[in-house]
């Protein structure tokens, strides 16, 4: 199923939502969809939103299916996952592995359902195919800012 990054969005859009973009600041419904970005306008708070606002992936720039993979990583390797491992996995500087970590990690303490929810998918989740794991990734984001 999801493999690029707006897959991984449609898939939380799908889990989160089921389909009726819901406004996270004031609850309503009343949504008009942006055209860029995967982004929706609140037409009774005026505010946009998507839909990875208050969850562990809420202002990251790291692609969602990096995040999956770090999901699954993390989880997978309890607490033996590290900084390193994961910084090399999906090629994130350590910082950002880091703050990864401990997100997933909170997410894990808070029992989150969204989390839940998307390790229980795991395994319909990737389905590899052969040509794309020849061909490197897209890359233009996650280059360390320092
Ligand atoms: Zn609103």
């Amino acid at each position: 199923m999801a493999r690029s990054h707006e897959d991984c969005l449609k898939y939380l859009e799908k889990i989160r939502w089921q389909g009726k973009p819901k406004c996270p600041y004031c609850k309503s419904f009343r949504t008009t969809k942006l055209k860029k970005e995967n982004r929706y306008h609140c037409n009774h708070c005026f505010t946009s939103y998507s839909v990875t606002v208050d969850t562990l992936f809420h202002n990251s720039r790291v692609k969602l299916n990096k995040w999956f993979t770090a999901i699954f990583f993390v989880t997978d390797q309890k607490n033996r996952a590290t900084v390193r491992g994961l910084a090399k996995l999906i090629e994130v500087n350590k910082n950002t592995a880091a703050t990864m970590i401990s997100r997933i990690r909170d997410a894990q303490n808070d029992t989150s359902e969204l989390l839940t929810q998307i390790i229980r998918d795991k395994n319909t989740f990737w389905v590899e195919s052969p040509e794309e794991s020849l061909t490197p990734e897209d890359d233009e984001n996650n280059q360390p800012e320092e």
